[in-house]
């Protein structure tokens, strides 16, 4: 397995083999979890050659946020690739992926960047698209690889590709959990022991959803407030949102009657949580 630091080598290494290979992509940040080890076996069984970047992006994170505390683990992350028999991890500096003078950014416009995720962390997607259409350029995979955990996230990078006719395909995979159902993140990490535990709200109120909804509920709004009733029952949990939207354009649904993404942001002490799922 290779190590690539620079943008240049890595551009090479990709003209080597791009030819005769299929490229799959792996982008994360790091502080590899078994969420992101689903995606590279993923990758690893659908293509020649495996990429997995390690880059906690700064401009996808607002101020105030955790970028400085974000967990960072390069030599562990390199062994664990190495273990799933990753061909290359590309590991760039900040200074290598935005040096001084630094001006160019991309953004989704609309709705699918301004709720959720957009309304509470602004700039959050235009960070996350500018890093990825870097990476694309740089890396040029076939396949790119993501996790519905972070389903706004699969969706304005869908939309990113097709818009800007990016030439890579996107392949979604389902949430890793624990086995209590908390969703494997590497925030899991700020966590102590209380915290965890409170954290299984997140996925209880998913678990609620879906049951409101298969006893036929209809209601949004209904379905909202019971899940919102179940997490402030939590003493250590303060709700950012709870939302039932249109799996598609993430819109508001007032009435049930299609498949629905059922998303929440939950801090647990100080941590911020996300999960989603979607509900037929
Ligand atoms: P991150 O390092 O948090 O930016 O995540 C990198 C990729 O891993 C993203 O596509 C995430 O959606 C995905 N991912 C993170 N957590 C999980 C999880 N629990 N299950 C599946 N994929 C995940």
């Amino acid at each position: 397995m290779q190590l690539i630091k620079h943008i240049n080598e890595m551009r090479s290494y990709i003209k080597g083999i791009e030819k005769e290979k299929s490229i799959g992509f792996v982008p994360t940040m790091g502080h590899l979890h078994e969420g992101h080890l689903s995606l590279i076996k993923r990758a690893r069984q659908d293509c020649d050659e495996v990429v997995v970047s390690i880059f906690v992006n700064p401009t996808q994170f607002g101020a105030g946020e955790d970028y400085c505390r974000y967990p960072r683990d390069l030599s562990r992350d390199i062994k664990l690739c190495k273990q799933e028999g990753v061909d290359v991890v590309f590991a760039p500096s900040r200074e290598e992926m935005y040096p001084d003078g630094y001006s160019t950014f991309v953004r989704v416009e609309g709705g699918l960047s301004l709720t959720l995720e957009g309304s509470s962390r602004p700039g959050h997607f235009q960070g996350v698209c500018t890093i990825l259409t870097k990476l694309f350029n740089i890396i040029s995979p076939h396949f790119s690889y993501f996790g519905q955990k972070d389903y706004q996230q699969v969706l304005v990078a869908k939309r990113l590709v097709r818009d800007l006719n990016v030439r890579t395909r996107i392949v979604v995979l389902p949430t890793v959990r624990e086995k209590d159902g908390l969703a494997v993140s590497s925030r899991n990490s700020y966590l102590n022991k209380e915290e965890r535990c409170a954290a299984t709200v997140l996925h209880q109120s998913l678990e609620k959803a879906k049951q409101l909804i298969k006893e036929g509920k209809r209601d949004s709004d209904l379905v909202v407030s019971r899940m919102k009733d179940l997490i402030k029952a939590e003493p250590l949990a303060e709700i950012d949102y709870v939302a039932v939207v249109d799996s598609e354009t993430l819109r508001k649904v007032e009435r049930i009657a299609k498949e629905v993404l059922v998303a929440v942001a939950v801090k647990i002490g100080g941590t911020r949580l996300i999960d989603n799922a979607k509900i037929a």
